[in-house]
């Protein structure tokens, strides 16, 4: 698989599922850009990546703000002409009971996890089109696809991450642009890190592999749906859960 010749754009790139993703992709050819607000961090992980011999970048912006989002992308589209691939990851989570949920938080999931993915899809699908060639892969999760008590709104941000993926599957697909979702189960990384372990242990039990994922797992799907090789794959939902979830 080579990804050489192409631009790809990571939200959520400075750590995490989103760094895996940068690197992998880089090692596979294409020039990354990695997006995210905590822009010293995306900056150090770029930094590394470049020390690896490739090629990468760093752009601070909001996903959930659709001005920080053209601020951002406007000079990579001028500089590059297209963003090729472009996977929608930057995502949160503010958990809690439905009846104590705070309408901040409710709204912050929403325009985080599920308005930045529109925003960006916004601002580089244009560029896709006119080329006749893109990829785009929205992260959505497990949660989305079985639910979660205390998870309303990340539940119900990452299943409406699955149908803005099938219409926009449906939409470009004669113009050559490609669009999936990755729906991963429980993966090492920040986001999971304050688990206690006993809820650790239990989930452990549900998953057949035996162990929570790490984040190479998911930028190894991702590579995949990116690739000339997966021209034919479009609204899919590719769940990578260690067998957690399997979806019918
Ligand atoms: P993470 O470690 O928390 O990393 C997320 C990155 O996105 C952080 O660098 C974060 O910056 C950035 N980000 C958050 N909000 C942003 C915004 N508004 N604009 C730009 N960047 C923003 O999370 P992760 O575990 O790698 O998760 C990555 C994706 O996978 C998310 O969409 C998540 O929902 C999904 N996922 C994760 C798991 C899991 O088990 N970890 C499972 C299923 C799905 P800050 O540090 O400044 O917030």
């Amino acid at each position: 698989m080579s990804l050489k010749g192409r631009v790809a754009l990571v939200t959520g790139g400075a750590q995490g599922i989103g760094k895996a993703i940068v690197r992998h992709l880089a090692q596979a050819g294409a020039a990354v850009i990695a997006l995210d607000r905590d822009d010293e961090a995306a900056h150090q992980t770029v930094s590394q990546i470049v020390s690896e011999g490739l090629t990468a970048s760093a752009v601070c912006a909001d996903v959930a703000s659709s001005k920080s989002v053209a601020a951002a992308v406007a000079p990579l589209l001028k500089r590059y002409g297209a963003v090729d691939i472009l996977v929608n990851n930057a995502g949160i989570t503010r958990d809690g009971l439905l009846l104590r949920m705070k309408d901040a938080d409710w709204d912050a999931v929403m325009s985080v996890n599920l308005n930045g993915t529109y925003h960006c899809i916004k601002v580089v699908l244009p560029s896709m089109v006119k080329r006749r060639w893109g990829r785009i892969v929205n992260i959505s999760s497990i949660i989305g696809a079985v639910g979660n008590a205390g998870q309303a709104n990340y539940a119900a941000s990452k299943g409406a991450i699955v149908g803005l993926t099938k219409t926009l599957a449906r939409e470009y697909a004669n113009r050559c642009v490609t669009v999936n979702a990755v729906a991963p189960g429980f993966i090492e990384t920040e986001m999971t890190a304050g688990l206690p372990s006993a809820t650790k242990d239990a989930l452990m039990t549900q998953i057949p592999m035996g162990r929570l994922g790490v984040p190479a797992d998911i930028a190894y799907a991702v590579g995949f749906l990116a690739s000339e090789e997966a021209g034919y794959v479009t609204g899919q939902v590719f769940h990578v859960n260690g067998g957690m979830h399997m979806a019918g």
